[in-house]
């Protein structure tokens, strides 16, 4: 019949993600009929009761929100140090549904997050090979040049690694306070990447704020609100 690999089913019933999930059954806290399962490749089907820590794992119904990430958050389901997080936006009913962002937008960039407790699709987003076009608008200081914006989009060297092709588009050169905007579109979700993207061309990112995410827009979102995505809106992520 229909089985899956565990730590697949345990992130679509929204554990954790697919990952954390691999670490919390390795850990020996997942047990399949009463039996402890340790094995990464232990296939379960819709008969077999599964139990984390305990508890006995329901299929949980998925959720899909977008929030308009404010700067000077951290997105994280918690924080050690106590500092504010994505979370913090949330009503508690949103929270009850166990979502958790997916990927990353750094503390200074604002804009499109995607929140779900869909830890499958998380995973595809996030660590599967499929493209994803994240569009993001981007102020730099300083009058950015065709030489600068042709390396942009041909690829250029972080942390040594090529980036991927990206999509650049200028939107305004202010020569009255020695700015450039720009629209980023990239594929990849490296750490800083934009940020890493512009330096190494020569130019200081000022401002960051993703704009589209797989198509998803903020479509009118105030800073700090959040909305469900739409039918048409999911099933293009999937
Ligand atoms: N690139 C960055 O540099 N920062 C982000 O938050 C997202 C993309």
């Amino acid at each position: 019949d229909n089985k899956e690999r565990l730590q697949k089913v345990m992130a679509s019933c929204g554990v954790a993600s697919r990952r954390k999930c691999e670490e919390i059954i390795t850990e020996g806290r997942v047990k399949v009929n009463g039996v402890k399962v340790t094995e990464l490749g232990t296939k379960v089907g819709k008969k077999d009761i599964i139990e984390v820590d305990g508890k006995i794992l329901f299929k949980q119904e998925h959720v899909y929100y977008v929030l308009n990430k404010p700067t000077g958050y951290l997105t994280t389901v918690s924080d050690s140090l106590g500092r504010r997080t994505v979370m913090d936006l949330l009503d508690p009913e949103t929270k009850k549904t166990r979502v958790f962002p997916i990927g990353r937008l750094d503390y200074d960039t604002s804009g499109v997050l995607l929140l779900t407790n869909d830890g499958d699709l998380s995973y595809r987003l996030t660590k599967s090979q499929k493209e994803v076009e994240k569009e993001y608008q981007v102020r730099v200081s300083g009058i950015i040049d065709q030489p600068a914006v042709t390396k942009l989009i041909k690829g250029v060297m972080i942390d040594g690694v090529m980036t991927k092709r990206a999509k650049v588009q200028i939107l305004e050169l202010n020569k009255k306070n020695d700015s450039s905007l720009l629209t980023i579109t990239i594929t990849e979700g490296r750490n800083r990447q934009v940020r890493k993207m512009c330096e190494t061309v020569g130019f200081e990112v000022k401002k960051l704020k993703r704009v589209s995410f797989g198509g998803v827009t903020l479509d009118g979102l105030g800073v700090g609100e959040y909305r469900p995505l739409k039918p048409h809106e999911i099933k293009k992520l999937y």
